[in-house]
């Protein structure tokens, strides 16, 4: 028999859009008993013809989608093209540069569902967070060496991934030399240096890149105050634009230490404080401590939709403090990565967190993530990143 997907009645309609995951649910019956990780085409209940996926009976998605032309079957050819595509937008944003950094692959807003490819002056990271193409590594290896002939290739695994869709995977390298501890890009004139091998997630928040440079046009001349800082991305970027003073606060020593360096390599300086974000603000309060300019970049709060309101009041708490730490007609950066959090949810919250505190509060930016970070419009579960730039009077 033939292997194929078919899906109940009334739930093709997604698909034919050209959403990339069909849950389980949405599946009427699987013919021919594919293994995991083989290639599927996914038809409607009346029996047409949708799109060719791959399957992976483990996973809460069931099939991820990637070709909606029939004639166009998973092959290595297939898989080279969506590549070749992804590679030449990073080229036209300017972005492929030798001693450059960008997001090479971004997952489903590139087709690519479960495969994330960051580029580090030639050095690639690759992340798979699919069984579907974390399957055909070497498949993606080969593709990366003949298209990019990178000195190296290094795997980051995120947690939990392997458990939700069984993979066995660790971090290491797959291809080529192993990355010096360190490796130094380019952004904004600054030189950053990256831990590929330990930094968090892929090494480098490169989804933050524009907002940095939009961020740092208010720098000059104030005391910022770089809340969720990593490895320094936004405090360096304000302190080049000529900040008085730079506090940074991390958990992370990792992360610090890089940012002490960083700030070093480019003549610039800054303070950094190792300690819990929230509890550092509290004190800054108490001491009653005014900057001209904070940003709040912290992790994802809300991973499921049942930890929504949890992360709502996270981020309600740090606006808070951040506004009352803002000296009149200060400026406030917030950024939130939860994708189940919308940007009009945060503009509620910015509304409700300014009339608490008594000021007026004008939002000046909406952004997202860097344009190397493409959100799929068929997907916006992609678009996770918002961030609102505003000034408190
Ligand atoms: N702004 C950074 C990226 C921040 S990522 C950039 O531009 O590159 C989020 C950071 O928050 C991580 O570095 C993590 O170590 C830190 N973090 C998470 N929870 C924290 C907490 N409660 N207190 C302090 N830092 C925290």
């Amino acid at each position: 028999m033939t292997t194929r997907v078919i899906l109940k009645p009334r739930k093709a309609q997604p698909f034919f859009a050209r959403h990339p995951w069909v849950f389980a649910g949405a599946i009427a019956r699987v013919e021919g008993a594919p293994a995991a990780a083989s290639a599927v085409p996914l038809y409607s209940a009346e029996g047409e013809f949708i799109a060719h996926g791959i399957i992976n009976p483990q996973s809460k998605i069931a099939v991820r989608l990637y070709s909606w032309d029939e004639a166009t079957p998973l092959t290595p050819d297939f898989f080279r093209q969506q590549l070749v595509r992804a590679i030449q937008l990073r080229r036209d944003l300017g972005l492929l540069q030798p001693d450059g950094g960008c997001r090479l692959v971004n997952s489903e807003g590139d087709g690519l569902s479960g495969c994330t490819v960051d580029y580090y002056a030639g050095w690639l990271t690759i992340q798979f967070t699919a069984l579907a193409l974390e399957a055909r590594r070497e498949m993606f290896v080969t593709l990366l060496n003949e298209l990019l002939q990178p000195p190296g290739i290094y795997l980051r695994t995120e947690k939990g991934m392997g458990v939700l869709e069984g993979m066995a995977l660790r971090d290491g390298l797959v291809s080529g030399a192993i990355p010096p501890p360190v490796v130094a890009i380019r952004e904004h004139g600054l030189t950053l240096l990256v831990n590929i091998a330990e930094g968090q997630k892929t090494g480098y928040y490169f989804d933050q890149r524009a907002n940095r440079q939009a961020v740092a046009t208010f720098a000059r001349g104030r005391r910022v105050l770089d809340a969720f800082s990593y490895t320094g991305g936004f405090g360096l970027a304000c302190a080049s634009a000529g900040a008085s003073h730079v506090d940074c606060v991390d958990a992370s020593e990792l992360a610090l230490t890089l940012a002490q360096r960083n700030a070093a390599q480019n003549q610039l300086a800054i303070t950094t404080h190792q300690a819990d974000v929230f509890k550092h603000l509290d004190a800054l309060v108490a001491e009653q401590q005014r900057y001209g300019l904070i940003v709040l970049d912290p992790p994802k709060f809300a991973r499921t939709r049942a930890a929504i309101p949890q992360a709502l009041r996270g981020y309600r708490q740090l606006l808070k403090t951040a506004v009352r730490l803002l000296e009149p007609n200060g400026y406030l950066a917030f950024c939130c990565c939860s994708g189940l959090i919308s940007a009009d949810e945060l503009a509620q919250l910015h509304a409700e967190v300014a009339a608490s505190e008594q000021r007026s509060l004008q939002i000046l930016d909406r952004r997202g993530a860097a344009a190397d970070h493409p959100i799929s419009a068929a997907c916006l579960e992609s678009a996770y990143l918002k961030c609102f730039i505003s000034r408190v009077s």
